[in-house]
């Protein structure tokens, strides 16, 4: 990151820690404010974070919806708990309320990375290609950088111009393209990043009462001797996620099959996508790791579910067991979803046994031990920070905001 941008980055960070609006009654709803801020201008810009966005970053998003062919309408906000729950929805409320034909566009600002939403809506509702299998098809699309809003909303705007009318995609520039991945450790820059955001990353309260859960678990003495790395296990899981991968992919192609789709399944299979590029996400980034292949086998199974319309938390404790079906308490007043066995095991006292990883010990980190994936450092992974989505129901966002960040 150069130093422009990491100040910008340090100002928003700045600028979200800030008390949210109250949601009193005087205050306009999120989709409303927006509604009216297109009246005047279809780039709008949430008041709290305009001073940290460099004009030039919105003269480029203006320049490329002006050429779109289409209304363009965007909406850069700062991350709330409201937008938490219904970000996914904000684009169907939103058109609602402008009435047009156009692409939607929203993008959420939260520490220093931008991820959002969008959808096209065609006029006469018309049909044609989806914008999410334009993206599944565009290889650059986790090359993009995140940590300034124009590049993925100019990449977005074209990804839409290729749905609307088939139009060749273009290749991105490349000052919108992250640096080619390291194999090697963190540069001491990221370090620096990383340490700067430590204690606003992960997102709300929920993530603070988990971090400070977790942390305290994880003082406690591991109670699995040392072991080898789980490699058959994981292979079996990783085979077990491509399948659900496939299945999840073949249920979605059907689902589109089907004519005059609702809102309500237009939207399941929005969701289901979602879950499912997540998936595809974490099996082809981190074939070898047992967090990411167990990652990829949850959100595969839940795009499936996405489907028929009800997504299920998985247990907490392994989430390559059955639905976590049951709520049990856990550590300090935390209830956490859990499969049958699991909770059965909990109502007599026992902690269940729980999802197993190795990790590196001693001071030069060459010693190994097996221990449950929830006493690694939630900072490290989105599956830990989420409990594999069973703590907070955002996996597949968090997997694919920042791929770079998933271990
Ligand atoms: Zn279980």
């Amino acid at each position: 990151m150069s130093a422009t941008l990491r100040r910008l980055a340090t100002l928003l960070a700045v600028l979200v820690a800030l008390p949210v609006l109250p949601a009193h009654a005087a205050t306009p709803s999120i989709p409303d404010r927006i509604a009216t801020g297109w009246q005047t201008d279809r780039i709008f810009v949430d008041s709290r974070i305009a001073p940290a966005i460099p004009t030039t970053e919105l003269d480029r998003i203006r320049a490329e919806s002006e050429r779109a062919g289409f209304a363009v309408y965007v909406a850069l906000v700062p991350r709330t708990p409201y937008l938490r729950e219904k970000l996914y929805d904000l684009p169907t409320l939103l058109q609602a309320r402008v009435g047009q034909p156009g692409l939607y566009i929203v993008r959420v600002v939260s520490d220093d990375y931008w991820t959002g939403v969008e959808q096209l809506f065609r006029p006469g509702g018309l049909k044609g290609r989806d914008i999410t299998s334009v993206r599944a098809d565009d290889p650059q699309r986790r090359q993009i950088v995140d940590d300034r809003p124009a590049p993925q909303i100019v990449r977005t705007i074209q990804q839409a111009e290729t749905a609307y009318d088939g139009r060749p995609l273009p290749p991105a520039p490349a000052s919108d393209l992250k640096p080619p991945r390291r194999a090697d450790t963190p540069s001491i820059t990221d370090q620096e990043d990383r340490a700067a955001f430590i204690g606003l990353g992960v997102g709300g309260f929920a993530g603070f009462v988990l971090v400070l859960v977790l942390n305290r678990r994880r003082r406690r003495p591991a109670t699995r001797p040392k072991a080898d790395e789980p490699t058959a296990y994981r292979d079996q899981i990783r085979q077990q996620a491509d399948q659900l991968i496939r299945r999840a992919a073949r249920s979605i192609r059907q689902l589109e099959k089907r004519p005059n789709l609702s809102l309500t399944q237009l939207d399941q299979r929005d969701d289901a996508n979602r879950r499912l590029e997540a998936a595809r996400t974490l099996r082809a980034d981190q074939p070898d790791d047992l967090l990411a292949v167990t990652g990829a086998l949850v959100l595969a199974r839940q795009a499936q579910q996405a489907v028929g319309g009800t997504v299920k938390p998985p247990c907490f404790f392994d989430p390559t067991h059955r639905t976590g079906t049951t709520r049990v308490a856990w550590a300090d007043g935390v209830e956490v979803p859990a499969c049958r066995t699991c909770a059965q095991r909990l109502h007599k006292g026992k902690t269940p046994y729980g999802l197993q990883v190795s990790r590196s010990t001693g001071l030069l980190g060459r010693g190994r031990e097996v221990v449950p994936y929830w006493t690694l450092d939630p900072e490290d992974s989105p599956m830990v920070a989420s409990g594999f989505g069973a703590l907070t129901d955002d996996l597949a966002e968090r997997v694919c905001k920042r791929p770079e960040d998933v271990r």
